[in-house]
């Protein structure tokens, strides 16, 4: 499957939660850029170097470098319980790059669960999110404030701010979603692959929805 949706909807969390629950190999582009932002310089490629810094911008990394992250992650696309991406395809060109890698792996893409809110709702849930350095479980500000200011509850690491949930960088990840990404719904719906999900409310009222129409098309 496929995971859709604006930054910030909770594809991340849902993934999590999906991958526990049905023991699918869980890949997030954007946890790859970010682990490489984390290395030591020296360390790092030309070409991550660059992509790390259009990540810090809110831009999209080039088609040809992502493509490339999902190639050397194969052995993900053809784990036995299936597959779950998470940000990726981000554009028609990666879905159609996506198409042929699973075509010649004898895979088929199954669904694509796209995750829906309103902008304001999206604006107010990047901008108050913190992140832990650590184990990168996220937290809120305001909807779900840590037990003590700048820790994360789960294993007492530094909370931080994502680069990329900056007020600028918001703005631009948003203006390419709506450019690049959100025609990938009307794409697979074509396909009839798409399944809309509202990500209104808790994550755990999100996954309730989320649980109900997997196990309805696959069970
Ligand atoms: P995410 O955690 O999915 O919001 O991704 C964080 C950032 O990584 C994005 O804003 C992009 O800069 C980069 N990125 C991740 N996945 C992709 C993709 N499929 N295409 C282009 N850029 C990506």
């Amino acid at each position: 499957m496929v995971l859709l949706g604006a930054p910030g909807v909770g594809k991340g969390t849902q993934a999590e939660h999906l991958s526990k629950k049905y023991k699918c190999c869980q890949l997030s582009t954007g946890d790859v850029f970010r682990a490489a932002k984390s290395a030591s310089s020296d360390a790092m490629t030309e070409t991550m170097r660059e992509a790390v810094e259009r990540m810090k911008q809110g831009k999209l990394v080039s088609d040809e470098t992502v493509v490339q992250i999902v190639r050397e992650r194969y052995d993900c696309l053809t784990c036995g319980y299936g597959f779950l991406l998470d940000g990726f395809p981000r554009t028609v060109d990666q879905a159609k790059a996506l198409e042929d890698m699973l075509a010649e792996l004898g895979v088929s893409l199954d669904a694509v669960l796209n995750y829906t809110l309103d902008t304001d709702e999206v604006i107010r849930r990047l901008s108050g999110r913190r992140t832990c350095r650590a184990c990168k479980a996220t937290a809120h500000v305001i909807f779900n404030p840590p037990q003590v200011e700048g820790m994360c509850d789960k294993c007492g690491g530094e909370l931080y701010q994502r680069d990329d949930d900056q007020p600028d960088a918001i703005r631009v990840r948003l203006k390419a979603y709506e450019d690049s990404t959100a025609p990938l719904a009307d794409y697979y719906d074509r396909k009839g692959l798409l399944i809309n999900i509202s990500a209104e409310g808790s994550p755990d009222t999100v996954f309730g929805r989320t649980e109900t129409l997997v196990d309805k098309r696959f069970f």
